[in-house]
């Protein structure tokens, strides 16, 4: 399952340290092996799991009793912090799985935050405004005595947005008057204190990965390729400087992205705009279909369609009536479609041994969290793929999301301009740091490694630091 492939790699990525002879030398190899040992142990397990039930009554009167989690993994790196989804497959595993995730994200990014989740077992769609209201009501008195702006800070994250954080907030603040409540959750609308942007940020920063890399990256290396040392890598590099070389020609690149929500939409839109490189973006898919045009898709209109009827067109009917051209298909079939780029903005374990070998995509770029399995990874990165793996790339909200709780704590208000200013230096330094390892190491560990190295150094050292680890 996903959590033991995030464990192993943690368990490889300090391992991986222990080698790197220069990292804490004063330490004797007695010393070393005993902490290095422990931060295992530390990094592989979670600090606290909750689990609660949600009795909330229907529009029909009827009581239901729901499961929901908040699980939180570590704080060694700052207070806990990560996203609440609701959906009907929430799973206690999954939540910590992801919650482990979050602890890696915020420390890649370097923001002083741990790693936190939260799940709801529901089906959002199926249940009212009203319905939804109680649910998000019940959760925070669940679980009031665990939250909190210097403890544990949840935002939106998959089936959750905006209304559900003003709705938390408000509850929040019922429960402990007198606290700084505006920064007890992140995501939340504007007027509430919300930071600018936070809605679209994941998705403009998803697609921002993938600009830095074929933009700034590959440009970088303009002349230089031979100065990679990996035969992989530098095919690699060589077809990133085809893409923008086609894109310099006036060619275009295309583009399928997998999921039209909150990151996906955006992240399309952001393609779709690209005034530095041509996109066609061919493929866009939901739940429900699969939209196909060879020329490109009028993704605007899609946008409009999905924010009046909550989905993409999926008959002929509804094509003609959002003005769009396309083809239908099947949902998965986006999977394996002849793409240059495939970004994964939909649910995790999408990609895996089932599908891997029909996937065609070079670049694959993870808007969701563990869209591709473990073991599909490990194939796609002996075939020469390029993928940009979660952490890196959909950091973005968490990053407006610090934001955001930085505001609340000093009474301020961002302009949209400063946020995402913010927002891409972070993710720019990050994207640097794990490029320049990546195309400069002698192995090409793959981009996912580097990534969690990297995270992994900088958790081992506050723990070291703070005397954690015996
Ligand atoms: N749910 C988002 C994520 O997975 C955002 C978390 C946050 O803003 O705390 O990164």
């Amino acid at each position: 399952m996903a959590t033991l492939d995030t464990q192993e790699t943690i368990r490889q990525s300090i391992d991986h340290l222990y080698q790197k002879k220069d990292y804490l030398p004063e330490l004797t190899e007695e010393e070393r092996v005993k902490r290095f040992e422990s931060a295992k142990e530390v990094l592989t397990t979670t600090d606290k799991v909750i689990k609660g039930y949600l009795r909330v009554r229907r529009d029909n009167s009827q009581i239901v009793r729901i499961p929901a989690y908040r699980v939180q993994h570590n704080n060694i790196a700052g207070f806990y912090k990560g996203g609440i989804r609701f959906h009907e497959a929430v799973q206690e595993e999954e939540v910590e799985n992801l919650a482990v995730l979050m602890t890696l994200k915020n420390a890649l990014h370097r923001l002083p935050f741990g790693g936190a989740k939260g799940g709801v077992v529901i089906d959002p769609n199926s249940f009212s405004d009203r319905e939804l209201f109680r649910v998000s009501q019940k959760y925070v008195q669940r679980f009031a005595n665990d939250l909190g702006p210097t403890h544990d800070i949840p935002a939106p994250d998959m089936g959750t947005n905006e209304r559900v954080m003003d709705w938390m907030v408000g509850e929040y603040k019922t429960i402990h008057p007198g606290q700084n409540y505006q920064g007890s959750f992140t995501g939340k609308s504007i007027i509430n204190g919300g930071a600018r942007g936070r809605r679209e940020a994941t998705g403009k920063g998803t697609y921002f990965s993938y600009w830095w890399l074929v933009e700034k990256c590959a440009r970088q290396y303009e002349n230089r390729v031979e100065a990679i040392q990996s035969d992989v890598g530098r095919e690699q590099m060589q077809y990133l400087q085809s893409l923008y070389g086609k894109s310099d020609r006036g060619e275009s690149i295309s583009f399928a992205v997998q999921g039209f929500g909150n990151v996906g939409g955006v992240a399309a839109l952001e393609a779709y705009k690209s005034s530095d490189l041509h996109h066609r973006v061919v493929s866009v898919s939901d739940e429900g279909v699969m939209l196909y045009h060879e020329k490109g898709l009028d993704i605007p209109r899609l946008v409009e369609f999905a924010r009046v009827h909550n989905h993409l067109p999926k008959t002929e009917q509804q094509l003609q009536d959002a003005g769009v051209e396309a083809e239908l298909h099947n949902r998965d079939d986006i999977l394996t479609i002849d793409v240059d780029v495939l970004l994964l903005a939909a649910l995790e374990d999408q990609i895996t041994l089932n599908n891997v070998t029909d996937v065609q995509a070079r670049i694959l770029i993870e808007g969701a969290n563990a869209p591709i399995s473990g073991e599909a990874d490990q194939v796609l990165k002996k075939s020469g793929r390029i993928v940009i793996p979660d952490i890196l790339a959909n950091a973005g909200g968490v990053i407006v999301s610090y934001l955001e709780w930085k505001q609340g704590r000093i009474i301020e208000r961002y302009s949209e301009k400063a946020v995402f200013g913010e927002m891409y230096q972070h993710m720019e330094e990050s994207m640097r740091e794990v490029f320049d390892s990546y195309f400069q190491g002698e192995d090409l560990k793959s981009i996912r490694d580097i990534c969690y190295i990297n995270s992994v150094q900088r958790l081992f050292t506050l723990l070291y630091r703070h005397g954690k680890l015996y």
